[in-house]
């Protein structure tokens, strides 16, 4: 079969939804299918999946993008998966049935227990090993809680009749109809288990979060054929050759490949990743240090940094405050003005994330006069965006010492053109926003493609990719100062907010 014929499919199983996309040889896609699944919030600051949900959803769409292309699954060359990163799902070897609901990223339930990690003094340990911050947020204490919870789950998980995995791992040992135990290096990254410089899972963290090895499924590459899908699920059997999490995919998709490279996704939060090259960086302002993607011999490792509220900002005027209908109507509400007016919003209303990392600011307008009209609450939102990627973005520079050149840019919010331009002249360099915006399907795309030789390296991938807009900064520089000024003076009012 010629590469005109054949096509590859990513799965990209997200927090909310499950999808599928169909991409043909010159990296467009041929067909999109994607299904709603529900949440779960049983208490306070708990959210819940149902594994076998999330594997319906995902079988469901595949079958649809399948037969919206028109075309049969021995058409597809090889399956890419990328997938919620962090989220824990435990099921017995035998059955294939999971003990317990899946413990979705955000779940705070087990906060306190990393509070008492901290109090007695394991959070350099656990960063030095694995990059992360000691946080609830990683899959360790959720497999940690669900050993102590489920009656009799620690016993049947020393006597090895339990699996461990991510999303990816279930979504492998599914399509493998449970021939296949497999994570790959990017989602391993994430569990707070896996030693990111020797390559393994670490003994020392197994003991601390007393964790039986027997769980853990094999790691694996992020573009290698790792085995194919059973003859029960499609029609053909499917190799499944790229695996990684949703944004180190989206790194990947943004074809940030050289050292130095960044992207930022604009979604509910902003979502940032620097390519680092073949060596992990340190931070120095709490930042992550992650795993890029490991292709062939070779590990490449990122920085990583989100902004908490960043299209939700948006989301708040629209839907809390109600001062516009549509997202994209505060595009023309702030390019109506000619300046913020001294308007400023700091949108801390779950606390400040990084670089600034305070629980305890909330969110706060600033500048405010009898002039002051929705137009400047619009544009001080999108401005609030732009301020914070910047933070996060001169907080990764500091740390790598590499400075940015261009930054690739995704998401629902980086539509707004007031936005991108915005955000090209406070950072003062160039601002690239693809055609396709999938970047995250398409990173998975780009590393199955590669593993199977439907791509032949990583220069073909070059031509396909294809830009849609170039953002170049215009503001003059000493405004620049000025408006950096009052944000950064707006952020040291906020901080500290609450009291206990
Ligand atoms: P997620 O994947 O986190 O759900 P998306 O990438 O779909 O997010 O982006 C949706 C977010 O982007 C929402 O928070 C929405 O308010 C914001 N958004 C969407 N379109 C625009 C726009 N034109 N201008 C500003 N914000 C937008």
């Amino acid at each position: 079969m010629s590469t005109n014929e054949q096509f590859i499919m990513a799965l990209d199983q997200g927090t909310t939804s499950s999808r599928a996309i169909i991409f043909n040889h010159k990296g467009e896609i041929e067909a999109v299918a994607q299904k709603d699944f529900e949440q779960f919030f049983p208490k306070a600051g708990w959210v819940e999946h149902d594994p076998l949900e999330i594997w319906t959803s995902q079988a469901a769409v595949a079958t649809e993008a399948i037969t919206r292309a028109n075309i049969s699954a021995d058409q597809i060359a090889g399956i890419g998966i990328t997938n919620q990163r962090e989220t824990t799902i435990l099921w017995d070897r035998k059955t294939g049935k999971p003990i317990y609901k899946a413990i979705v990223w955000q779940d705070r339930r087990t906060a306190a227990y990393c509070n008492e990690l901290k109090a007695s003094g394991k959070a350099d340990l656990i960063n030095k090993k694995t990059g992360l911050i000691l946080d609830a947020y990683f899959s360790a204490t959720k497999i940690k809680w669900i050993l102590d919870e489920v009656p009799g789950a620690r016993k049947r998980a020393e006597a090895g009749e339990i699996c461990f995995g991510t999303v990816d791992s279930w979504l492998i040992w599914k399509l493998s109809n449970g021939a296949k135990h497999f994570t790959d290096i990017t989602n391993a990254s994430r569990t707070m288990l896996y030693n990111i410089h020797e390559h393994q899972w670490d003994e020392d963290l197994l003991d601390l979060f007393d964790i039986p090895r027997a769980i853990l499924p094999e790691v694996k590459a992020s573009s290698e054929v790792v085995c194919t899908t059973s003859g029960k699920i499609f029609s053909a059997k499917i190799p499944i050759a790229g695996i990684a999490g949703d944004q180190q995919a989206a790194l990947f998709g943004q074809l940030c490949t050289q050292k130095g490279m960044v992207k930022t996704t604009y979604g509910t939060g902003c979502f940032l990743v620097m390519n680092t090259g073949t060596k992990p960086v340190k931070s120095d302002n709490k930042l992550l240090t992650t795993i890029a993607w490991q292709i062939g011999g070779e590990v490449t490792y990122a920085l990583e940094g989100s902004v908490f509220i960043g299209g939700a900002a948006i989301q708040w005027l629209r839907d809390g405050i109600k001062i516009i209908n549509k997202a994209n109507k505060t595009e023309a509400l702030a390019k109506g003005l000619a300046d913020n007016d001294g308007v400023y919003f700091v949108p801390a209303l779950t606390g400040l994330g990084a670089p600034y990392w305070d629980q305890e600011a909330r969110g706060t307008f600033f500048g405010i006069t009898r002039g002051t009209t929705e137009a400047h609450f619009a544009r001080a939102a999108l401005e609030a965006i732009a301020y914070q990627v910047y933070d996060v973005l001169k907080a990764m520079e500091k740390d790598s010492k590499l400075p940015t050149k261009i930054l690739k840019v995704d998401g629902g919010a980086s539509a707004n053109e007031f936005l991108m331009q915005f955000q090209t002249d406070i950072l003062d360099c160039k601002v690239q926003r693809p055609e396709i915006l999938e970047t995250t399907a398409l990173g998975a795309a780009y590393l199955a493609g590669l593993a199977v030789g439907y791509w032949k390296d990583q220069e073909e991938l070059k031509n396909l990719w294809k830009e849609d807009k170039i953002f170049t900064p215009k503001m003059d520089k000493e405004k620049v100062k000025h408006n950096l000024h009052f944000w950064h003076k707006a952020i040291e009012r906020t901080k500290g907010w609450l009291e206990n």
